[in-house]
């Protein structure tokens, strides 16, 4: 990366940090997750930012990928744990940080843990650690507060307009033997359940995140309401993950009907809902840093 992108990631970095600070608030019994999710990504827009994904806004059981579709009725319920992932890109250039929220007196030892598992993981981190052994400090820093690591769910190096460019990061001790390096970008983050949990995420039979890689598309071979949606989408949001909720502004028409064709066919790909196999809540915190020579830099 050179100075130029590394002041964008920086920068990135500061209007997530702030973006987030303002998230906390808007969690309250009976909101619906819609409006948090809109209210974060215009934020970052307001900021000068562009949201690097859509902003998601998970509860409960629900661990990740679960951004509201357009006329989402969910409300935040009595005693919810809410994540809230956020992501903010500058020309490219990638951070990804996330809050979690308990409104239970009891959940809110999750959040805790998965706070203190992070801030362990960041001050192990520097040019040359083992990325397995990061996952164990993870790991034990939760275990030892008697909780249990979401295993199947890993941080990830970022690279350039790639939000999961590279090696993943474990949040359970691994045999990885490969090491951070020095000026890499990785997004740091622990989930973590009760001990009685399976400790895993399954898939639901819902997705609400796509991303479409256009050199994987047969363009050419397209409906021309496929050409056209598949054009808007790769000049919108350059490879990036998005929400069909971003798609409103093509005067495409039943754009949402084109656009479920082109993931039924597998020409988009689809992230699907992931939930805790138990079904038992989950807290997630989430953070991007920048590797150094002598440890790192926490950029959200
Ligand atoms: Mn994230
Ligand atoms: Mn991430």
């Amino acid at each position: 990366m050179n100075e130029e992108g590394l002041d964008l990631l920086i920068q990135a970095g500061r209007i997530a940090a702030r973006v987030k600070e303002r998230a906390y608030s808007l969690v309250k019994e009976g909101v619906r997750l819609i409006e948090i999710c809109e209210a974060v990504e215009t934020m970052i827009e307001s900021e000068g930012g562009r949201p690097a994904f859509p902003c998601n806004v998970c509860v409960d059981e629900v661990a990740a990928h679960y951004s509201p579709l357009p006329n989402d009725q969910s409300t935040v319920p009595p005693n919810a744990l809410v994540k809230i992932d956020l992501g903010v890109h500058l020309d490219g250039y990638i951070v990804d940080t996330a809050i979690s929220v308990s409104l239970s007196k009891e959940k809110q030892s999750l959040v805790s843990t998965a706070e203190e598992a992070l801030r362990a993981a960041v001050k192990f981190i520097r040019a040359g650690t083992r990325i397995g052994e990061i996952g164990a400090v993870i790991q034990s820093t939760i275990q030892k507060a008697g909780f249990k690591p979401i295993r199947n769910l890993t941080g990830h190096e970022i690279s350039r307009y790639n939000l999961h460019g590279g090696a993943s990061i474990p949040n359970v001790a691994i045999p990885d033997p490969r090491r951070v390096a020095k000026g890499a970008v990785y997004a740091i983050e622990p989930f973590v359940s009760f001990a009685n949990a399976a400790g895993s995420v399954v898939n639901a039979d819902l997705s609400t995140i796509f991303m479409l890689d256009i050199k994987k598309v047969p363009v050419a071979k397209l409906k021309p309401d496929e050409k056209a949606l598949v054009e808007y989408i790769a000049e919108n949001f350059k490879g990036l993950p998005y929400s069909p909720r971003w798609l409103r502004g093509s005067k495409i028409p039943e754009i949402l009907s084109v656009h479920e064709r082109l993931v039924k066919t597998g020409r988009i790909h689809k992230y699907p809902v992931l939930v805790e196999k138990t079904r038992q809540p989950v807290a997630q915190a989430e953070c991007t840093v920048y590797v150094e020579e002598d440890g790192c830099k926490v950029l959200t």
